[in-house]
């Protein structure tokens, strides 16, 4: 009995030996994981480059000179002058957005609260009033545009502030021609509506065929006065 305890022992301790010895090795390895500051809910951390931070619209631009959509109490407005750009290009990313579709309520279906998310101006996280307004699936509040419908809809009410958390991987060209796929992972309010669907053809114009490893954010105008704040970004490449 003794000598099986003995043994039981010396098992015991050549576990935790051989244990030190992987932890050891896996530090030798590995970097230590780079230590970032959350910051308050909703961010941004420590790490991000701030997009807007309620102030201004330095970090952008429009598609012929200064972005002209209106800046105030906080938040930027959707305002008929076209499409905004960030000057910087990003390829992978974790991506932070907040909006809010009108909450006076104009027009029905894609009409209504219409703007997006396009990752590198080409792939388009659709941002719509999606609170009781029917559309086609793959065209309502966190969609992939055209290609995926959200899981669920857990869109709030016109006029509330909407979440979006994006995680984007880029097509990459493939050896020997044609796109690998990149993905999309999105959280809409908190709740995961894209599961890492693949990122193929673009949402837009044909002219955007094939993998770039860079572009800008835009945010497009649709038309109807949508309003953003608190966007953020972290480059993964
Ligand atoms: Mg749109």
């Amino acid at each position: 009995m003794k000598s099986q305890v003995i043994a039981a022992g010396c098992v015991f301790g050549l576990v935790i030996v051989a244990a030190g010895i992987v932890g050891i090795a896996q530090d030798k390895i590995e970097p230590a994981p780079k230590i970032v500051d959350p910051g308050p809910a909703g961010g941004p951390p420590s790490d991000a480059i701030v997009l807007f931070d309620g102030k201004d619209l330095s970090a952008w631009r429009s598609g012929n000179g200064e972005a002209r959509w209106k800046v105030e109490d906080g938040y930027v407005q959707v305002n008929g002058t076209g499409n905004v750009f960030t000057k910087a290009e990003f390829g992978d990313c974790q991506l932070h957005v907040e909006w809010a579709a009108p909450a006076e309520v104009k027009g029905n279906g894609q009409g209504r609260g219409n703007s997006g998310v396009y990752l590198q101006g080409r792939y388009e996280i659709q941002v719509l009033d999606s609170w009781d307004n029917p559309t086609y699936f793959n065209g309502q509040a966190g969609a992939f545009y055209s290609k995926f419908a959200p899981l669920v809809n857990p869109c709030r009410k016109p006029g509330q502030w909407q979440v979006y958390d994006i995680v984007f991987h880029a097509p990459r060209p493939r050896a020997g021609g044609g796109v690998e796929p990149g993905s999309f992972t999105v959280f809409f309010n908190g709740v995961l509506v894209q599961d890492h669907v693949p990122v193929e053809g673009s949402t837009t114009a044909a002219a955007f065929s094939g993998a770039v490893p860079k572009g800008p954010l835009m945010l497009q105008d649709h038309g109807n006065p949508v309003r953003y704040r608190n966007l953020w970004i972290r480059p993964l490449n």
